[in-house]
């Protein structure tokens, strides 16, 4: 287990214009307040139940991130807290948001999931399906929803190349959308890439967020 010290300076290690999103699903309230109480704020969870419960449990100033795939019948249990989703993989799940955001008066901050991986079973669109969103009538119309963004996951592999090749490209994506859909692309500043595994990489091609939880905690129980 890394101490306080070690904890601190890997945060402190993490250059100024990358936040990192402490991933803390299935640690405990005593795993994340510590984390908490060296003056980290910002957490990300993968489930909605236990998102909730924990923000129930744990100190208020603690910016909530939904960063695993949301089930649209769930927004409703996120939408009157939640900081930023990270996972928005359709159209109708980015409406649905703008609905139940609407009932709190709340603009929440989004990001488009793109599928960079080869691996099949990964949730999000494609670079197509993303300027067909951001050009629609329908996404200028949502004012309970900001895209902030992009978030995507590499590859699981040793392949470095590869999981370089894919941070690249998404890098690439979101410059392009930064420009060419400038009018939809306001307030477009969020580059979600790189988990513990391969944020060094994501960094190196340009990220500006990173989740990290094994980093932090440690292995996750049961995880190999
Ligand atoms: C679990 C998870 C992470 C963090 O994974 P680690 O390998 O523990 O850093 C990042 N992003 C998403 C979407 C996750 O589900």
């Amino acid at each position: 287990m890394l101490s306080d010290q070690d904890i601190r300076d890997l945060l402190d290690s993490i250059p100024s214009g990358v936040t990192p999103v402490v991933v803390s699903k299935t640690r405990t309230d005593e795993e994340i307040r510590r984390i908490y109480n060296l003056g980290h704020r910002i957490f990300g969870e993968n489930r909605v139940q236990e998102l909730v419960e924990k923000r129930d449990r744990l100190p208020e100033d603690i910016e909530w991130h939904m960063v695993g795939h949301l089930q649209s019948n769930k927004v409703k249990y996120i939408a009157p807290f939640i900081s930023m989703i990270h996972s928005i993989d359709s159209p109708k799940l980015l409406r649905i948001v703008d609905k139940e955001a609407g009932k709190y008066g709340r603009v929440i901050p989004c990001l488009l999931q793109v599928h960079i991986a080869s691996e099949e079973t990964k949730f999000g669109f494609d670079s197509n399906g993303i300027r067909e969103l951001m050009r629609s009538d329908a996404a200028h119309r949502m004012e309970h929803v900001r895209i902030s963004g992009l978030m995507g996951m590499a590859s699981f592999t040793e392949d470095e190349v590869k999981v370089r090749n894919e941070f690249r490209n998404l890098k690439m994506l979101y410059e392009d959308l930064k420009d060419s859909e400038a009018q939809a692309a306001r307030g477009f500043s969020v580059l979600s890439m790189g988990m513990s595994g391969d944020y060094r990489i994501a960094m190196e091609e340009g990220s500006s967020m990173i989740r990290i939880g094994t980093l932090v905690f440690g292995p996750r129980p049961g995880s190999a």
